[in-house]
């Protein structure tokens, strides 16, 4: 990278480039984040579309929307100091990013973005059982958890102990795993989208949609809804597959806005 080396020279010290780095990229997480969750909460929450079915009758209270706004920026501050993190391994020639899109061949773009949801759902699923952990979850957890009806904002309302848990995946993926910088962009912001729609407080996907096969393994608001309405279940990110698995899934409130 001509750019980073000609960065390097400008500013001499490393670490002042990191905390450049670290501010650009934690400025462009949290405007990301503004923009989805925003878009989100003004498309459903204020225009409310017919498609759109509210989980619950109450509407949280603003003073919990402004705790999950200020929590999801240190998040997107943590986020951006993790990505500036994977971005000098990279420079350092520690990683597997690569940047000829054809390299794996065209479709293996395609399969590392699945690879990579994959394991970030494996590995959220397991970081989140452990701050159920009572200790844990006292401690640290109970920031998302004070979201018991949760709004779009919440997407990010971690702990920073949690956030730093959380960001911490993202260099050691790119450390094992090919992936083209454009996929890593496209996979985070699914990430931010999915994050939003999992805290929507609506359900937004068709009832025909829950009904085709496969699709009981996608995440939807309803079944993470669950998860801060009754806390023992539906830990998972994307997929349901691991609460299947683990004898952890419920479906039984939600039921009513799918079929
Ligand atoms: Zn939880
Ligand atoms: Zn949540």
């Amino acid at each position: 990278m001509n750019g980073y080396a000609d960065l390097l020279q400008a500013t001499q010290n490393p670490w002042v480039l990191f905390g450049f780095l670290s501010g650009f990229l934690s400025v462009a997480v949290f405007l990301r984040y503004v923009l989805i969750a925003g878009g989100f909460y003004v498309l459903i929450w204020k225009w409310t579309p017919g498609f759109a079915r509210k989980i619950e009758k109450a509407t949280p209270p603003p003073e919990t929307l402004r705790y999950e706004f200020a929590w999801s920026a240190l998040s997107s501050l943590i986020f951006g100091v993790f990505g500036s993190a994977g971005f000098i391994l990279w420079e350092k020639g520690f990683t597997r990013v690569y940047l000829d899109w054809n390299q794996y061949g065209a479709l293996y773009p395609w399969f590392s973005l699945a690879l990579l949801m994959f394991l970030h759902d494996a590995y959220f699923y397991w970081v989140h059982r452990l701050m159920h952990v009572p200790k844990i979850f006292r401690r640290i957890h109970r920031v998302h958890h004070e979201s018991k009806n949760p709004s779009p904002w919440a997407a990010f309302s971690f702990h920073w102990a949690e956030a730093i848990l959380e960001a911490a995946i993202l260099p050691a993926l790119i450390l094992i795993v090919p992936v083209h910088p454009a996929i890593l962009v496209i996979f985070l912001t699914t990430m931010t989208f999915l994050g939003v729609i999992n805290h929507l407080g609506y359900e937004i996907y068709p009832r025909w949609f829950f009904r085709m096969p496969g699709n009981r393994f996608l995440i939807s608001a309803s079944n993470h809804h669950l998860h801060h309405s009754r806390v023992r279940y539906n830990y998972g990110l994307y997929f349901t597959w691991w609460d299947y698995w683990f004898g952890t899934h419920d479906s039984q409130d939600s039921a009513k806005l799918k079929s």
